[in-house]
């Protein structure tokens, strides 16, 4: 069962040494999978998590292409195992009641890899960080990170580029007796994967909104809402809502529970004394028959959450002895579910480059960043894609009508198969709906 905030485990925390390879700073799905990764190459790695686990936390549908550091990872086995229901396929609802057919993702490829889970985020992320522990990391929750050192200043005044080492990081943790201690831990090499907190990108000033998609969210938790069944028992619906100000997640979780979130832009969500957060998704549930259909015979089994402004991304994601990886490097919209796969893919290419990187006694930025210009080629697959969502007038069921040719390559985007070459084709079917290139965020990557 979903629990908002789940009761902390009451395992002891490890002794720390002074100095490790590396410190993850955050716990979540980045750092779990570069911490297990790494360790696993018989490096000596820290990861620093503020909070007790297991923790609550938003993101709960997967994509396809997890797959591929799942099994990296050695969880598949525990992923067929769990009860997390099985997801096949995606589906869309246009203007509150068009329901287009499923998108589903072995049409395409019909291997294991094409299905896919709904998570419970709480279990999933604790499974990934027990994982890191399993593979020789030191994991320490109650952690928080109050600051990375530089050995000088971490940016040059002058051009912004990365100058100063980061050389070491100072923590609070507190031990299951509740008493804090501050210390100071250094490494070769510190990982941000704080998530939406941007530690890093935050204190040097690299953080830049996305200023096409200042969005914000409203969702809570239903039983025993109306379910498909069969393959589609499992598929995340995605509903517009009628006048398509807002849209709908739909994504069924276990013990016949499913997660229900509206977002839509922040001033027409939260803007001008809207109404508390009930009222905010009532209104949108108003404007959306074919979730209200849905959600009739169900009982609400959590409080409704908020949250906004959630599309950034860092204009840099390394320097010299440090990286950023997960949400903590940048975050795009909900839309396509592509969060955590962006987390574990990050994670793993970031592992590679620092085993290199030991491997040849090397923290330059151009050492840490060699991964970074193909990941980003294809995260911004996604920020296309939802330009192409968000834009008025705009339906991928319109588009396919006029371009059939291009399904496959809808469907290897919607699986999160954006690092293939020419994967990108389709964009330029679409091209007017793309943004003029003056307004993407200026990203660099030395
Ligand atoms: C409304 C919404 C819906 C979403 N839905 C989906 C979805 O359906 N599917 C999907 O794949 N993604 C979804 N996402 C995105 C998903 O939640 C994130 O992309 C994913 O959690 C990123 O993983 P991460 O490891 O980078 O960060 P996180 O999972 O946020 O982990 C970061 C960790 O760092 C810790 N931390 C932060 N600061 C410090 C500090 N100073 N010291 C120590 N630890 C610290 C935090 O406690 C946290 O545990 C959604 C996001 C939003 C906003």
């Amino acid at each position: 069962m979903i629990q908002v905030n789940p009761t902390p485990n009451a395992e002891a925390q490890p002794e720390l040494n002074s100095q490790y390879d590396v410190i993850v700073i955050g716990g979540g799905p980045a750092g779990s999978t570069v911490a297990a990764l790494t360790a696993e190459q018989g490096h000596d790695v820290l990861v620093l998590e503020r909070a007790p686990f297991p923790r609550f936390h938003i993101g709960e549908s997967l994509i396809p292409e997890t797959y591929w550091t799942l099994e990296r990872l050695g969880l598949l086995d525990r992923l067929k195992q769990s009860a997390f229901p099985k997801k096949f396929s995606v589906q869309f609802v246009s203007d509150g009641t068009k329901v287009s057919a499923p998108f589903y993702f072995d049409d395409h490829n019909p291997h294991e890899s094409s299905q896919t889970w709904q998570i419970v985020r709480s279990d999933f992320d604790q499974m990934m960080l027990d994982n890191a522990k399993d593979k020789g990391a030191t994991c320490h929750t109650s952690a928080r990170v109050l600051d990375v050192i530089f050995d000088d200043a971490p940016l040059c005044p002058e051009t912004g580029e990365p100058k100063g080492r980061a050389t070491s990081v100072k923590v609070q943790l507190v031990n299951s007796a509740g008493e804090k201690e501050t210390r100071e831990i250094t490494a070769k090499i510190i990982v941000d994967a704080t998530g939406q907190s941007a530690f890093l990108a935050t204190r040097l000033g690299l953080k830049k909104p996305d200023e096409r998609l200042q969005k914000g969210t409203v969702w809570s938790y239903f039983k025993e809402a109306v379910r498909d069944e069969g393959r589609d028992e499992g598929a995340t619906i995605i509903m517009q809502t009628e006048g398509k100000q807002s849209w709908f997640w739909y994504i069924p979780l276990p013990d016949d529970v499913v997660s229900v979130g509206c977002t839509g832009s922040m001033q027409y969500m939260f803007g001008n004394d809207r109404g508390t957060p009930e009222e905010i998704f009532q209104r949108e549930l108003s404007r959306c028959p074919a979730m209200q259909d849905r959600l009739a015979p169900s009982e609400r089994v959590a409080d409704y959450l908020t949250t906004r402004d959630f599309s950034y991304r860092s204009q840099k994601a390394a320097g010299p002895g440090w990286m950023l990886i997960g949400d903590a490097f940048g975050f795009i919209d909900p839309v396509y579910s592509s969060g955590v796969f962006l987390a574990l893919k990050s994670g793993e290419l970031a592992a590679d480059a620092i085993h290199d990187a030991l491997q040849a006694n090397n923290f330059s930025t151009e050492e840490l960043s060699v991964w970074q210009p193909k990941y980003i080629e294809g995260l911004e697959m996604f920020r296309k894609l939802v330009y192409a969502f968000y834009t008025p007038g705009f339906s991928f069921g319109m588009f396919l009508k006029e371009h059939p040719q291009y399904r496959s390559n809808l469907v290897d985007l919607l699986v999160g198969d954006v690092f293939r070459e020419g994967v990108g084709e389709i964009f330029d079917a679409m091209g007017e709906i793309l943004p003029p290139s003056d307004r993407q965020p200026v990203i660099t990557t030395t």
